[in-house]
């Protein structure tokens, strides 16, 4: 009856959908559509910002803004995620030069890369390439991997090795959602594991004996920790009470644009970064 033709209305419009973002994600005008924002992230002892996480945005003038979640995946699977990651990089890279040239001082900037990406065998060269092109300081580069993409325990050691030799930091992201084994962590040369957000969301609920354990456990291993997705003051407040490095999240900011995250880099110089100084 009317529900049958409802369903089947409402899936064609998500089947065309998704016909026509992988169409508008093929065309070369995409990367006039793509643009990076920076989250800030903050050193939780001192309330200041330490850096900057890099995430792609798309604006695409019919379908408006499309997010990662949606079209990282489609990618993914279209292969696409190899240039659009050497873009992203690049992109990043150049800004970053630009920032250290001007005398802005971000510790450093992160970047994601995606399984696939990592696991590709140009993406050393690729790295390589785009430092080399930029002039950019790879000390000041974070690349973030999540679990997945270390499945291949001894391919990847080899790839971060090669990483770690060019001065380029390792984050872990969304640790605690993937599928890897535990062992790598000790096993791997990692700087930093970035919490997932789901488990300081869980804080509100009983999440806090999961938390502490991935505190402890990175901390004891020499990384650093740092927690995703902090949104409220009770999070932040329990997060630096268990000694947890760094936090990022809606808290302090949202990711904003180039400038905006040099505005809020300066308005802390002097002071720290106090939420409701600047909002
Ligand atoms: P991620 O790397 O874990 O990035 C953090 C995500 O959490 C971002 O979503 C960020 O906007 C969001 N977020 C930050 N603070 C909060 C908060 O307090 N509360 C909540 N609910 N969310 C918060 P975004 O920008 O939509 O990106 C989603 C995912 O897409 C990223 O997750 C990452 O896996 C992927 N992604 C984004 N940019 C890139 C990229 O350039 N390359 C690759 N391969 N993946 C990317
Ligand atoms: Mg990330
Ligand atoms: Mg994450
Ligand atoms: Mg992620």
């Amino acid at each position: 009856g009317n529900t049958y033709c409802f369903n089947t209305a409402n899936q064609n419009m998500k089947v065309n959908r998704y016909y026509q973002i992988e169409q508008e994600l093929r065309k070369p005008i995409l990367y006039e559509q793509l643009s990076v924002v920076y989250q800030p992230l903050i050193n939780l002892k001192n309330n200041k910002i330490v850096g900057a996480e890099a995430l792609l945005r798309w604006h695409h003038p019919q379908l408006g803004n499309v997010t990662p979640i949606e079209f990282i995946p489609l990618l993914e699977e279209l292969g696409l995620i190899i240039p659009v990651g050497k873009w992203v990089l690049r992109s990043v890279c150049n800004q970053m030069k630009q920032w250290q040239d001007t005398g802005v001082f971000l510790e450093r900037v992160s970047v994601n890369v995606s399984p696939l990406q990592f696991q590709n065998s140009d993406f050393l060269l690729d790295v390589k390439q785009v430092l080399a092109e930029t002039a950019m300081d790879p000390h000041l580069l974070e690349i973030e991997i999540t679990e997945n993409a270390l499945l291949n325990i001894n391919e990847s050691l080899n790839t971060l090795l090669a990483l770690k030799e060019l001065g380029i930091h390792i984050s872990i992201d969304d640790f605690g959602t993937g599928y890897s084994s535990l062992s790598y962590l000790k096993e791997l040369p990692i700087d930093t594991l970035k919490i997932d957000k789901s488990f300081i969301q869980s804080l509100n609920i009983d999440g806090e004996i999961l938390v502490n354990t991935i505190i402890n456990m990175g901390k004891n291993l020499n990384h650093t920790v740092l927690a995703e997705g902090i949104e409220t003051k009770d999070q932040m407040a329990y997060l630096k009470n268990q000694h947890c490095h760094e936090g990022q999240g809606y808290y302090w900011s949202k990711p904003v644009n180039s400038e905006e995250i040099v505005k809020l880099k300066m308005l802390e110089d002097g002071s720290t970064f106090e939420k409701d100084a600047h909002y």
